[in-house]
This record gives C-alpha cells, structure tokens and sequence, in this order.
C-alpha cells in the first residue's frame, strides 16, 4: 500500500512475490527509516485459518511509526492486508503440526532525497513464509550470553519501536552469544548496565519456586512484546502472582544460584516459549542447560500453543480468523 502526505493510504495491491524496485536516494536506504512486525496464520483441524491478537501488532505498529516519522496504518488496514494475503493462496498456511505462516508487514520511507528529514513517501508491504515447528526434536533449553559490552537501545532512543536500526545494533552482540555457544543475546538496561531488558528477539521471565512470575516492566527502551503480555494474562489465570518490575542480573544470578528461581524462560512469536538453561558471560554461569525444561514454562507453552492452534477455548478473545 503506498502512502503520500496528500493522498494518504492508497493504492493497495498483491502481486508475485519478487525483487522491488527502489530509488537509490530512497530514504529508508540511508537513514533505516522503517519498522516491522512479526505474526502468524495456524491452519485449525477443521481447516479454518486464524491470527493471533492481530490487532495488538497493528497497534504496535502504529507507536513504531509514530517513533520513526512514519505515517500511521489504520489497525483494520494492518488486519486486512493479512486476509487479503492469505485469500491469494490459502495452501501456503501449513497443516503440520505446530506449523504456522509467518507474515513479515514492514514500512519503509520511500521518497527520494538526500537531506535528513521525515520522509513524505512510504510504502507498506507484507511478505510470508511458511514456518515449521521451531522446536523440531522436541522443546530443549537453551543457553543465553549476556553482553556487557554493548547495549541495545539508548535512554530516548527506539528500544520500544520494532524498527531494523535496533537490530542492527545487536547484530555484533548475537555473533558474540553465537561464538560462546549461546543461542541468544541478554541486554541490561542503557543506563546503569544492571537490570534486565530483553533477549536480541524476546522477553524474558523468572519462574520463583513460591509461585510469583517476575518479568522486567517497560522500561520505555524494550519491546512490549504481544506474546509477553499473553503470558502475563494466562499465569494470572492460574493464580501466579504476576510481577512486573526492574530485575537485577545480580537477581537473576542469586535466585537461580539458591535455588529460590526455578525456571527462566524466554517468549515471542517465533519460538512462543524457549526454557533457558543456562546464563553465560565473561567470567560466570549460572543455571544447568541440561536441565529439563521446567514445568511452568511448559505449561504455559502449552496453554498459549493449544489457544493458537485451536486446540484449546480461545477464552480472551485473542483470535481472529482469516479465513
Ligand atoms: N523483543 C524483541 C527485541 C523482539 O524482536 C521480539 C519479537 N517481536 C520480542 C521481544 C517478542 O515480541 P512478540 O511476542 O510480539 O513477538
């Protein structure tokens, strides 16, 4: 769909997927700006294809935008792209178990020039690819890296906005988990270096063993992440005590260490739920990878994952269907 500060959204086409065709001024190719999302279409056993909390994404989208100088879609707008994507060919939705269709909405600033300012031309589009179970052998725990040398997002910055500049930037940093044997990359807070914020693409959550979830607040430069919130609503629902706070690495790092944390877990629509096993860096380690995965974690996995596919009461409402 292309956008211009005199016609608005308009526009709107599908079409074969293939390479676009972009001014080399365009400003997206020089100052990032841009922002994304990421949802899911799950093919139910009757064959009816549903999302997860579309709405929620296409309001997160809009605060990306507002954050980056971008125009805002109208959440309908965001919503109906989908449908109108899965209504070309509705076969791309897998049926495999715990499959799903991955879509990828993004916006870039279009217009060509050269001078550092907002741009006046954007275009939103919509890609998908199949995605198949992320846990192919089974749910393992995994091990994470802290990095305490960089940052992923600045006091004022764009941490809250899902925009590529902040991935860029933790690029470096994921190599750096990914050469100490770590799956993914744990940011502290831009400011003192010593609450937690969030994994290069997820939340993250403590399980106590006295029944309390602990997950760190908004803290204005992390992502608030659909899944997350998901989470909190379903440990609510069983009764956990929901705690959403500052969260200290020295917490994480005395509470698994005496035992009083059971479980960490991360969350986001990719994965929806990884046990983390084990918490790495420079000079320390604390947790066992070989653990099983823990029990709350798993069952809050399962709870979300059969609300997704179908295979449980949708009893907050958060599915829309497709098709
Ligand atoms: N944090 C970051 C940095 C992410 O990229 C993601 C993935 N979108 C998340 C958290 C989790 O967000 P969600 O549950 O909406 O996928």
């Amino acid at each position: 769909i292309q956008w211009d500060k005199d016609r608005g959204w308009h526009d709107a086409q599908v079409h074969a997927y293939g390479p676009l065709s972009l001014d080399p001024a365009a400003a997206v190719l020089h100052y990032g700006q841009e922002i994304f999302e990421g949802i899911k279409a799950y093919r139910h056993a009757d064959g009816s294809i549903w999302t997860f909390r579309p709405e929620a994404n296409g309001a997160r989208l809009q605060r990306s935008a507002a954050r980056l100088a971008l125009p805002q879609l109208p959440v309908d707008e965001f919503v109906e792209s989908l449908r109108q994507l899965v209504a070309v060919d509705h076969a791309w939705v897998p049926s495999a178990p715990e499959s799903s269709l991955y879509f990828r909405p993004f916006m870039i600033a279009s217009e060509a020039f050269l001078g550092v300012r907002a741009a006046q031309v954007a275009t939103y589009y919509v890609i998908a690819s199949p995605a198949g179970a992320y846990f192919a052998k089974g749910v393992a725990p995994v091990s994470i890296w802290l990095s305490e040398d960089y940052a992923r997002a600045a006091k004022g910055g764009t941490g809250a906005a899902k925009c590529g500049g902040n991935y860029a930037a933790s690029l470096l940093p994921q190599q750096e988990a990914q050469a100490q044997g770590c799956s993914q990359v744990l940011f502290l807070d831009p400011v003192e270096g010593k609450y937690l914020e969030e994994l290069g693409g997820m939340n993250v959550f403590l399980v106590y063993r006295d029944g309390r979830l602990v997950t760190p607040e908004l803290s204005g430069s992390i992502l608030e992440g659909i899944t997350r919130s998901s989470i909190l609503q379903l440990a609510r629902d069983r009764g956990m005590t929901v705690e959403e706070r500052r969260v200290s690495i020295d917490e994480w790092k005395a509470g698994v260490a005496s035992g009083e944390i059971a479980e960490v877990f991360a969350c986001g629509t990719a994965a929806v739920v990884t046990p983390i096993g084990e918490l790495k860096g420079k000079d320390f380690a604390v947790g066992d990878i070989h653990a099983p995965a823990g029990e709350v974690t798993m069952a809050l996995r399962r709870e979300l994952t059969d609300i997704q596919h179908g295979r449980a009461p949708d009893r907050h409402g958060w599915m829309a269907r497709l098709r």
